[in-house]
């Protein structure tokens, strides 16, 4: 039975698996306390479960709980990891090491890192979205103290190679933060194998609540410190102040558990539907994928459909298929996708992107809407599109001089 509307937006937000919520409800209402009251059942009650999610996300990447911090999301682990690190190793150096591709939760905390007296260097990135690692080490210096580069992109989906870029940063002595938002729940994270120093992720990405996420900080060799960026009663430590999330965080933990059991069925099972509707709109002519498709997240592929812009394409299917495009015309600014730019694209190229992300709960019958349903609106868009005429005559679009307004 078909379900409409069809969510392929799983980059963005994932909805909450009915386990987490289960799981959830009684730290509504019975059980309520604050996990910081020392003197009553309903703080204890309430700190035993803060213990056991702990527990439960620590395992999934590998860590030990008490490397765990508990924030509101990643956009705050970001801003904790990056800037923490910034300001408790100020006495060894000052300069950063990013991408142009990060998620502007990184981004912008760089840049208010640059205001502060701090050095960042954005890499550029190779058309596939990867990262040259010789230009990584190369941009290392004495001053470095943080590489700051996310373990797979929200945008493309492509997985960066985690192991080789911490080979690099250890052997310079620098220490590797990661936003892993994208990663964790879907793809095997192990923060010891990985070589990892500290990581961002966040529980509403991966079948969560939202408002909750964790930085995870290392705590041995090398053991790796933040100052705190909220101040406080000193919770989770003293690095993030603040009454803890109890429901949020027993949610977060079960859907840690959940991605642990499920994740390896879930892959295979989400692959094969995104490979067939890749593989059905790459039979569409002038289609084209975006990012990497050999180091790729499982669930993810970003495909632009030239001389069809995404917006109109969003409107073609009725809002029917829930997506995301590089084409930003119903935000602030008319500049389509930082991301798909950085990757060389052209303007035309970003505007017609679609972004496919498939999760836990897609199933065949909408996969086969969505292909049928995008295939008919690409084909329709362009049959009554000039530029589409004047390509299909052979007219070198790039050739023509557009008159100004
Ligand atoms: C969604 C996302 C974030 C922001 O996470 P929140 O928990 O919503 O703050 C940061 N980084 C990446 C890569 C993301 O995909």
């Amino acid at each position: 039975m078909l379900k409409l509307p069809i969510y392929l937006d799983n980059n963005a937000t994932t909805p909450m698996d009915p386990r987490v919520f289960e799981a959830m409800t009684p730290y509504f209402l019975e059980d309520f306390g604050n996990a910081a009251s020392r003197n009553h059942p309903f703080g204890w009650k309430a700190e035993e479960a803060v213990d056991y999610a702990r527990e439960q996300v620590a395992k999934l990447i590998g860590a030990d709980p008490k490397e765990i911090i508990f924030t509101s999301g990643a956009t705050e682990a970001d801003n904790l990891g990056i800037k923490g690190v910034f300001e408790m190793y100020a006495q060894k150096g000052n300069h950063i090491i990013t991408a142009t591709t990060e998620h502007k939760a990184v981004l912008d905390t760089c840049k208010h890192i640059e205001k502060l007296g701090g050095e960042v260097t954005y890499l550029q990135v190779k058309p596939d979205g990867m990262i040259d690692l010789a230009a990584l080490e190369a941009a290392i210096k004495p001053t470095t103290i943080l590489i700051s580069l996310m373990w797979a992109n929200n945008e493309i989906g492509t997985v960066l190679p985690m192991k080789e870029i911490s080979a690099i940063a250890k052997k310079h002595g620098v220490l590797l933060f990661t936003d892993a938002t994208q990663v964790v729940g879907k793809i095997p994270v192990n923060v010891n194998a990985d070589g990892i120093d500290l990581m961002a992720f966040s529980a509403h990405k991966m079948y969560g609540p939202k408002g909750v996420g964790a930085l995870y900080v290392r705590r041995k060799n090398p053991r790796v410190k933040v100052t705190a960026q909220i101040d406080g009663g000193g919770h989770e430590r003293g690095m993030r102040s603040g009454t803890l999330n109890v429901p949020g965080i027993v949610g977060f933990g079960k859907a840690c558990e959940i991605a642990m059991q499920d994740m390896a069925e879930d892959t295979a099972r989400i692959s094969i539907m995104r490979d067939k509707l890749e593989t059905e709109l790459m039979k569409l002519e002038e289609a084209y994928i975006n990012g990497s498709t050999s180091s790729r997240l499982p669930h993810v592929t970003n495909i632009s459909f030239k001389h069809v812009e995404g917006e109109g394409l969003l409107m073609g299917f009725n809002k029917n298929i829930a997506l995301s495009s590089g084409s930003a015309c119903t935000s602030a600014s008319l500049e389509p996708s930082y991301v798909l730019k950085a990757l060389g694209l052209g303007d035309d190229l970003a505007h017609s992107s679609l972004r496919f992300g498939l999760g836990r709960f897609t199933t065949d019958e909408q996969i086969d809407y969505t292909i049928k349903a995008i295939s008919d609106t690409v084909i329709r868009l362009r049959e009554m599109s000039p530029l589409w005429e004047m390509y299909k005559e052979g007219i070198d679009l790039n050739s023509i001089e557009w008159a100004a307004h």
